[in-house]
């Protein structure tokens, strides 16, 4: 059984669902929406969005899309995840904010599975775009809603840009996770968590800085790693380079992700496997890894203390 914290939902969507919805050969829409070589960099791997994005747009293409989703990750022994997107990429047609969360939500609803949102702001959109996108959140916490999430190309709009808008989300009370430590280095990883971050999307390369890894265990923050993901946006040439190992053993929070799974072509399964054989990770260390993941996840103590129960049953 597995847990997902970091999955995108417009980069996870199958292509099976953008060839029917686009009236395209399947082989064409794999090439669209999956990397087929490793990206260049992380605008490279950022442009595999623009695909679906374009049938997201309606009410019934978003909930399917979250509908398939949701059945993907049973099919991947997922018992709880928690889903990302910015909802300001489905406002093309002529969806309202509210239309397009409700629509996904309504999608997931359709699965038995325990699913929540996060809500991604984006690092190249407007402060009051991004404001719009803390009062939605806020408007549907504990109602499908879980937290924020900051995305987009981290090297060209450093995190401290954000601060004003970070604080409002604070004030509001609501968690949120910063992509960091991905496109750019350490310091980044240490001014979102400066900034209130509790969880990092990726936050690797906090494996350079001696101080920032000790700021991460001080404040007890959890790292949303997506290695595949990193392989792709040439992060890492190799699995073996890979830094989750290390953190792991060094007792950083580490949790294991997809980040997206038609980006990458990737499952949690298939990440697993590849990670048993590059670091020898037990299966041990994968309940311990998810335990994390449960205790990192933005529900409340009774809701973590079922799917503990569930996972270790
Ligand atoms: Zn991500």
């Amino acid at each position: 059984m597995k847990i997902e914290l970091h999955l995108h939902l417009d980069g996870s969507i199958r292509p099976k669902t953008i060839s029917e919805l686009l009236n395209i050969e399947l082989e064409e829409a794999i090439k669209a929406s999956t990397l087929q070589t490793k990206a260049e960099n992380l605008k490279t791997y950022l442009d595999k969005f623009a695909i679906p994005l374009k049938v997201m747009q309606t009410k019934e293409n978003l909930k399917r899309v979250a509908k398939e989703l949701a059945e993907d990750l049973k099919k991947d022994d997922v018992i709880y995840a928690e889903i990302r997107f910015a909802p300001h990429k489905h406002l093309a047609g002529s969806l309202t904010l509210d239309e397009v969360v409700n629509s996904v939500l309504a999608g997931l609803r359709e699965v038995p599975l325990k699913t929540n949102l996060i809500l991604c702001m984006m690092r190249d959109d407007t402060f009051n775009n991004n404001l719009e996108i803390i009062k939605l959140a806020k408007k549907y916490l504990h109602k499908g809603v879980v937290a924020l999430d900051i995305a987009g190309d981290e090297s060209a709009y450093p995190i401290l840009k954000y601060k004003e808008l970070l604080a409002i989300a604070t004030k509001e009370n609501i968690p949120f996770t910063i992509h960091a430590g991905e496109a750019d280095d350490a310091i980044s990883v240490k001014n979102a968590i400066m900034l209130g971050a509790q969880r990092i999307g990726h936050g690797v390369r906090a494996i350079d800085n001696k101080e920032v890894l000790n700021l991460i265990k001080e404040k007890n923050i959890t790292l949303e790693v997506c290695p595949k993901s990193n392989l792709d946006t040439n992060i890492y040439e190799k699995i073996t380079n890979h830094p989750i190992k290390k953190l792991y053993d060094m007792h950083i929070n580490v949790t294991i992700n997809t980040d997206n799974r038609t980006v990458s072509n990737t499952t949690l399964e298939k990440t697993y496997q590849e990670l048993a054989k590059a670091f020898n990770f037990t299966d041990e260390d994968f309940i311990k890894m998810n335990k994390i993941a449960i205790q990192s996840a933005f529900i409340s103590k009774k809701e973590k203390q079922e799917l503990l129960d569930l996972l270790i049953k």
